[in-house]
């Protein structure tokens, strides 16, 4: 097993896990649901292997440029932030 330590805590103890992606291309998103990614179980930092983002960035120009229909859309609110 190689040993892939985090950059943020050091350490090397991680699991696969399918987490949800959010992936934004100037303004337009794409939430991408039960991708593979490595979760370091100390701190939640996660990584993922180069083709599973360039699948993604994929799916996203598709969508984008192609005009591929996404299995669902959300609507998603948008705020400034201001402390009440
Ligand atoms: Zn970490």
């Amino acid at each position: 097993m190689s040993e892939r330590r985090c950059s943020t805590c050091g350490s090397s103890a991680y699991e696969s896990r399918l987490v949800e992606y959010v992936y934004r291309h100037d303004r337009n998103y794409l939430i991408m649901r039960d991708v593979p990614a490595q979760v370091y179980t100390v701190c939640g930092t996660r990584f993922y292997r180069a083709e599973v983002l360039e699948e993604i960035e994929r799916r996203f120009f598709a969508i984008y440029r192609e005009a591929r229909e996404p299995e669902r859309s959300i609507e998603v609110p948008v705020e400034v932030y201001q402390p009440t």
